[in-house]
């Protein structure tokens, strides 16, 4: 179903990001996951695009596995690194012949462990847009329509434009470009979130923004988050938080889903388009958010 027809049957789509995993173990436990996620019955379920070759099949795999095998909707990401357009007219004739009728379109970064990875004949994701778009209509996807497609936001600003006007023109020519809704980059602090898209709006960007949430589960995988999501803002009260629970793992994770659960309150009564969760693949955080908020679907 084009993501447009989704975006006007869900008062708030609620959907889950999946990340194509590297091991035979992570495979099974995936497959548990989204068996456990099905019974959340997600708006939609996106799969993440990796750097090298391999990855990236696993990714076509799941999303056409995912296509074929339950009712779920898949997403798949897909980034202009390293790619031609022989090859992403090829990918999207894949996800075409499947049935798969929406795409995540980004640039993508490069890979710290292969500088080599070039960034092919793609610039920028709105190149990446206006390509799937008209390939799309193209192959007859959506009886015609085209793909639906999504993009990047970054309400607390992307690294290489610190200009947040600019970037803000940058976002609208995404936009502009063909893209139906926008899923931002994961954060804490709702009021900035609430801030920047009051701006879009003034920006002229019309689209359905879908709020990007993942709950800390624990004191690494904050660091991590520092580190996949730079420049954003890690309010103090959650940091007391998670410090009030130092060497505790399972207050750390309390302590996490709380506070993502009072952004989702936070967002459902502030009618945001959606809400992504970044699962990580695990689905008790989710859940727990789910029965704190007595969401059903
Ligand atoms: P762009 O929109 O191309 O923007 C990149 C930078 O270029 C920005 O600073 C922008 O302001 C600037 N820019 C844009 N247009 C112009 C212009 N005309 N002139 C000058 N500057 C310009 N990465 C992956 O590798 N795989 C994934 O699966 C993946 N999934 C993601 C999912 C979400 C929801 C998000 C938020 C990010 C994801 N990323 C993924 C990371 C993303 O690819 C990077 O953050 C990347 O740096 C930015 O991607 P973009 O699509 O926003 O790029």
């Amino acid at each position: 179903m084009h993501i447009g027809d989704i975006l006007s049957r869900d008062t708030t789509t609620l959907s889950f990001e999946f990340f194509p995993p590297k091991t035979d173990a992570g495979w099974e436990s995936l497959y548990r996951s989204i068996a456990d996620f099905a019974t959340l019955k997600p708006s939609f379920v996106s799969v993440t695009y990796g750097a090298g070759g391999s990855t990236r099949d696993n990714t076509h795999a799941l999303v056409v596995r995912l296509r074929r095998e339950t009712q779920l909707e898949p997403v798949p990401h897909l980034t202009c690194f390293g790619h031609t357009k022989e090859e992403v007219r090829s990918i999207l004739e894949l996800y075409a012949s499947n049935g798969v009728s929406n795409v995540l379109a980004l640039r993508g970064d490069p890979p710290a462990s292969a500088r080599i990875l070039a960034l092919g004949d793609f610039t920028r994701a709105g190149d990446l847009v206006a390509f799937i778009k008209k390939e799309g209509e193209r192959l007859g996807v959506n009886a015609g329509r085209g793909f639906g497609i999504g993009v990047a936001g970054f309400p607390e600003g992307h690294p290489e434009t610190p200009n947040t006007l600019t970037q803000l023109e940058h976002l609208k020519a995404k936009v502009d470009a063909g893209a139906d809704y926008i899923v931002t980059q994961l954060f804490f602090d709702n009021p900035a979130f609430h801030d920047w898209r009051a701006r879009c709006e003034l920006a002229g960007v019309r689209v359905p923004i879908l709020a990007g949430i993942m709950p800390v589960t624990s004191a690494t995988g904050l660091q991590r988050m520092a580190d996949l999501a730079a420049g954003t803002r890690f309010p103090a009260a959650l940091l007391k938080a998670i410090a009030r629970c130092r060497g505790n793992a399972e207050a750390i994770q309390h302590a996490g889903i709380h506070w993502a659960t009072e952004q989702c309150r936070d967002l459902l009564d502030s009618d945001v388009a959606g809400i992504h969760f970044y699962t990580l693949n695990k689905s008790d955080a989710t859940k727990r958010i789910y029965q704190t908020l007595g969401v059903r679907s």
